[in-house]
């Protein structure tokens, strides 16, 4: 799947405006809803003595006609039963570890999420491939990716991510900026012009 990327700059206070035109962001239809999808940026600032993280939320209101609304919010559904399904053993296996106080309990399971968060989102990805023939739009669905490990949200027809930078008086960096792929080259285009970004069509 080709997909055209937009970025949108993030100022040095933190602000961005993301526009969307009042069109599904799937199919281009006149827009019946929004959903709010919200990337998030993680910044670490831990030493090798501290965990030291900061998670940014970057809320967005996405349009979509009562449809393809629809079927993001089954999407979602499907992709984030499969990442919890995913993480249940990592309870169990805790619980079967016979932790001594809540402490070391956490610590045994932190170290089973490292594990099994990637295992989460290698299968939502097999979970979509097989799916896709009976839910064709399962595909054009992102996968839902940890806030601790990059943050994506997921929905239909757009994948949103956030990349920030600090300059050297702590700010937010110029080259700052959020990040969305569109499966609709031209709701993209108008996304870009409404926000004051820049538009990229896929390379063949
Ligand atoms: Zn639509």
């Amino acid at each position: 799947m080709n997909k055209t990327t937009v970025t949108i700059p993030i100022s040095q206070s933190g602000n961005y405006i993301v526009s969307f035109p009042n069109r599904c962001v799937y199919c281009g239809q006149p827009s019946e809803t929004t959903i709010e999808v919200t990337p998030t940026y993680t910044e670490d600032k831990s030493t090798t003595m501290t965990i030291n993280k900061t998670t940014y939320r970057f809320p967005l209101s996405i349009p979509y006609c009562a449809k393809h609304a629809r079927e993001s919010s089954r999407n979602k559904s499907i992709l984030y039963g499969v990442f919890f399904l995913c993480l249940l053993p990592t309870i169990f296996l805790t619980w079967r570890m016979e932790p001594s106080s809540f402490g070391q309990a956490l610590i045994v399971f932190l170290f089973y999420c490292l594990v099994a968060f990637p295992i989460g989102i290698l299968m939502q990805w097999l979970v979509r491939k097989i799916l896709s023939y009976a839910f064709p739009s399962l595909s054009d669905t992102g996968i839902v990716i940890p806030g601790v490990i990059g943050g994506s949200d997921s929905a239909l027809g757009i994948s949103p991510s956030i990349r920030i930078t600090s300059d050297t008086l702590g700010r937010v960096g110029l080259d700052s900026n959020i990040t969305i792929s569109f499966t609709n080259d031209e709701v993209a285009r108008e996304c870009a012009s409404l926000s004051g970004g820049t538009y990229k069509v896929p390379q063949k």
